[in-house]
């Protein structure tokens, strides 16, 4: 029955199974998934079945044969047992994993393994028989039971092929050839493997039907992804996906557009051409260079402004030879937008839409090294009582001030030049020298605001000029110069402009230093209290003036005019003033305890009226130290009372009504005319001798003087006159009718002590 053509088909049929099986453990020896693993397995058993089978090939005797067939058989189930793992695993069923199933599956193939043994002994399942003693040949029979073995092997792959079988059908056709070639291999093994148990004389080949299977297997699923695949997933991704893409030969020709391409050049883009103009210009220009970029583009669409970034690269083949460019396009409008706001408001103020201060430094340092040679001026601005328009009329009403400001600003500058705000009611400006008018801004400085039908509020902004001399200084320093230079302007209603000189710097530095030392001066009680006795007619001392002095630890004894200013400007003289009088309180209770009858007179900054209620201060500091108001009297400035004269009249009046003496101080040195002079019902006028001889005309000043005094004495008022430093004076000052003297001719502020050991005996 057996040819030996047939013997050796078959022995050939092991050789091979052998060479593939034993290549593709070598190949899979490192692989370390679970799929590899099974399949690894498999082979094993593949290998064995083969090199046991080509063994029984040979003469043996029965008892070797029978052996021989079962650890073919026990090999086989085994075998199938891993192929159905590996199909699990390759399907994605092996995540689904039902324990007690898979116990159950195992135990039947161990319980399998088992029977075969027994059957050795037994030979309850088969037996080798001697079929041809002359041929020495052998034949397995087998009973029943065998049934078990055959279920076992045969379930298992036909539960292999359907898994495949059900994948398959549920997955798109492009994954299909991961499978079919196993899923063949499968199917024609159970049907072989039928035949060949059915059909006598059938050439038994399932051995290297496994051997092909896990060939295939390995081949499909491990070691490559079939190239259709990729090439057909690749072409469906590009034709598919959001972005425009293009293939461009070397040539620049068009080889290949996806779909979003095709779509993007047939909308009505009114640019259309130029797109593809531009692009391939581009791309003519970029395959020169060889390079990857990126850019974008603005196109108009039904009136909206897109932004595409477009990306060119390169494409070359193994050898390095250039191909083409791919191009990718796509909407980039959003996340460009996005970008923008964040930008914008990283750069920008948001109340007023000028730069903020970080961006202006950083443009001013770029604009300042692109011109070297042009003269840039560092200009600032500040409102005049901007904390007054917050406070009174509102934060709103504060923003549009600033907002009008920036507007000013825009005004005042052309394009290149850079404008920002700094924070607060603050702004800066860098423009070339030979751009800046001063009439022009000056022009600019105030503005009527129009809050609402009742409300209008002149709006007064004060310039500060730095001409920018060392490059090298940082712009935050330029900046702050040039605010030095707005704060020798501040508090001068006819100068809006200041330019910047170093004395300012060492002027600010010092008024720093001051600022800094005050509350300790307070605190040590430094600030020393003079006294400057006013005399009678007949020369008799009736009381004096209270004059600050600063008794500095490093300076020594400062006098008001080398430090008031500086504490007037920045209102810290509410305290002093407010510690002067305390003082001046406190030694009248002295005096009065000492029976001694004089007044005291003390000066009230312009600058206190913003800080205090004055009445309330003044009434509770007499109340507090018991003293007749009339032993305190008051020196308020001419300049103050005009400053705002309604409300410092009504003042003016509860004091007087109080008991209080107002007198008013420097008369003379600001612009009231004589004629406003009746309304104010003060009690006394000074006037500073000073005033007067500032004028070269002496006679003139003397015909002033007179005339002042004449009206004076109409109006019924007292008249003290300081400054007074000659018995000249003296005479003519008597002749016209002061009521008191003040001045050096009859002495100089001195201590307390000086004042008392003189004037209180
Ligand atoms: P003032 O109120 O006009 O004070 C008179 C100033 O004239 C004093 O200067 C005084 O020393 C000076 N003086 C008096 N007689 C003569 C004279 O015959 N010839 C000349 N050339 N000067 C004379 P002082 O003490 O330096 O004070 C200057 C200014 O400082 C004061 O002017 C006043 O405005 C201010 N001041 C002084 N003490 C205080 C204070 O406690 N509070 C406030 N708010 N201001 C004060
Ligand atoms: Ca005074
Ligand atoms: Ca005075």
């Amino acid at each position: 029955m057996y040819t030996n053509y047939y013997f050796f088909f078959i022995l050939c049929s092991y050789i091979a199974s052998i060479a593939i099986t034993g290549f593709l453990l070598v190949r899979m020896h490192a692989m370390k998934s679970k799929s590899a693993i099974m399949l690894r397995h498999s082979l094993i058993c593949t290998f064995l079945t083969a090199i046991t089978c080509s063994v029984a090939m040979q003469d043996t005797l029965p008892s070797t044969s029978m052996l021989l067939q079962t650890i073919i058989s026990m090999i086989s189930t085994w075998n199938i047992f891993f192929f159905v793992l590996f199909c699990r695993r390759i399907t994605d069923e092996g995540n689904k994993v039902n324990r007690f199933l898979h116990i159950g599956y195992r135990l039947l193939v161990v319980a399998d393994s088992i029977s075969l043994i027994i059957n050795y002994f037994t030979g309850c399942l088969f037996q080798i028989v001697l079929i041809d003693p002359n041929t020495n040949q052998y034949a397995m029979l087998t009973y029943s039971p065998y049934v078990f073995h055959y279920a076992i092997c045969y379930g298992s792959l036909i539960y292999s092929f359907t898994l495949l079988l059900v994948t398959m059908r549920s997955l798109p056709r492009i994954y299909w050839s991961r499978y079919y070639w196993i899923t063949l291999c499968l199917g024609l093994l159970i049907i072989w493997d039928a035949a060949s148990i059915l059909v006598p004389g059938f050439p038994n080949l399932n051995v290297i039907g496994y051997a092909l299977a896990g060939l295939f297997a390995y081949h499909l699923s491990l070691d490559h992804v079939p190239v259709g695949v990729t090439n057909q997933i690749l072409s469906l991704l590009s034709k598919q996906m959001d972005y425009m893409f293009f293939f461009f030969d070397q040539f620049g020709r068009c080889l290949y557009m996806n779909d979003s391409a095709c779509e993007f050049l047939k909308t009505d883009l009114t640019r259309t051409d130029d797109i593809l103009d531009e692009l391939s210009e581009k791309l003519t220009h970029q395959l020169d260079l060889q390079e990857d970029s990126s850019f974008e583009i603005e196109l108009q669409k039904d009136g909206k402004t897109l932004t595409y970034a477009i990306k060119c690269s390169g494409l070359t083949d193994e050898d390095g030879n250039a191909l083409g460019r791919s191009v990718l396009i796509f909407d980039y409008t959003k996340e460009y937008e996005a970008y923008r706001r964040t930008r914008y408001h990283a750069t920008h103020d948001r109340l007023t839409g000028t730069y903020n201060k970080d961006y202006f430094i950083d443009q001013a340092e770029k604009l300042l090294n692109a011109n070297p040679t042009e003269e840039y001026l560092m200009i600032t601005s500040d409102v005049k009582d901007f904390k007054l328009i917050n406070d009174t009329l509102g934060t709103s009403q504060g923003d549009r001030v600033l907002k009008r400001i920036a507007d000013i600003l825009r005004n005042l500058t052309r394009d290149k030049e850079l404008y920002c705000r700094l924070g607060g009611d603050r702004f800066a400006l860098l423009m070339p020298r030979r751009y800046f008018d001063e009439e022009v801004f000056i022009r600019n400085s105030t503005d009527m605001i129009q809050f609402d039908q009742m409300i209008s509020y002149p709006v007064n902004v004060y310039f500060g000029v730095y001409a920018i001399e060392d490059r090298t200084l940082p712009v935050a320093t330029m900046i702050d110069r040039s605010f030095i230079a707005i704060n020798s302007v501040k508090g001068i209603s006819t100068h809006r402009i200041g330019y910047y000189d170093d004395s300012m710097r060492s002027n600010a530095l010092r008024a720093q230093q001051l600022t800094a030392e005050l509350d300790a001066a307070l605190r040590d009680e430094d600030f020393l209290l003079y006294l400057q006795p006013q005399v009678t007619v007949e020369r008799e001392v009736s009381g004096a003036e209270v004059l600050i002095r600063w008794n500095h630890p490093v300076n020594g004894l400062m006098m008001p005019g080398s430090f008031l200013p500086i504490f007037e400007q920045n209102g810290q003289i509410a305290k002093i003033d407010y510690y002067i009088w305390e003082h001046t309180c406190i030694l009248l209770r002295k005096w009065i305890d000492a029976g001694v009858s004089q007044y005291l007179s003390v000066n009230i900054s312009p600058t206190d009226f913003m800080f205090y209620n004055i009445y309330d201060v003044f009434t509770e500091l007499v109340q507090k130290y018991q003293i007749p108001p009339n032993r305190l009297r008051l020196e308020i400035t001419e300049t103050a009372i005009i400053h705002n004269i309604d409300e410092t009249l009504i003042l003016i009046k509860r004091l007087q009504d109080y008991g209080f003496y107002i007198e008013m101080d420097d008369f003379g040195s600001g612009y009231s005319s004589l004629n406003t002079l009746k309304d104010i019902p003060v009690d006394a006028l000074k006037v500073d001798m000073k005033f007067l001889s500032a004028s070269k005309n002496v006679s003139r000043s003397r015909i002033i003087l007179s005339s002042i005094l004449a009206m004076a004495k109409e109006l019924k008022l007292s008249i003290i006159t300081e400054g007074v430093e000659t018995e000249d004076q003296v005479v003519f000052l008597r002749e016209h009718g002061t009521d008191m003297y003040q001045g050096f001719y009859f002495a100089k502020p001195m201590p307390i002590e000086d004042y008392e050991h003189l004037y209180l005996k």
